[in-house]
């Protein structure tokens, strides 16, 4: 049965709201980011363009300034099914969300295929813009901002 989820990798977010969510899709065995089950599990605003869904996450990564969710809109899970056009709205959207968001430094980051290799949750494509928050009290108890990519 092809799956939609890692549910493996919420486990450093164990016992928060998003592994239940990651749970609850994954017992439903729906893509949560696929256009007819995305505003079921989203409920952020969404700005459409013609190949990419621009949001702000649900779940950001924490302490963030701001988490940028680029969703892909048509289900693909690999980065070598991102078409040239795509790659080139893409390389727009960055521009115009990070001078929207006087995004003076951040991380672009995407994920792509298999998740046990990737360490990302939902595997229909997608990719994070993050700007983390060096000023928050956490951002100074911890390591800084830490996301999987493995
Ligand atoms: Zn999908």
């Amino acid at each position: 049965m092809k799956k939609f989820v890692n549910e493996d990798n919420t486990r450093f977010r164990r016992g928060s709201t998003y592994t239940k969510v990651i749970a609850d899709i994954a017992q439903k065995n729906v893509c949560p980011f696929c256009e007819d089950q995305l505003l079921n599990f989203h409920k952020n605003p969404i700005e459409k363009k013609k190949y990419w869904i621009v949001t702000d996450n649900m779940y950001p990564y924490k302490p963030n300034k701001k988490h940028i969710l680029l969703i892909h809109q048509e289900h693909i899970e690999h980065a070598q099914e991102i078409s040239t056009a795509a790659w080139q709205e893409l390389q727009v959207i960055i521009q115009e969300q990070t001078k929207k968001n006087n995004i003076d430094g951040g991380t672009f980051m995407l994920r792509f295929g298999d998740g046990r290799y990737t360490g990302s949750s939902v595997r229909h494509l997608h990719a994070h813009i993050v700007q983390s928050d060096p000023e928050h009290e956490d951002y100074k108890k911890e390591v800084g901002l830490v996301a999987r990519i493995g």
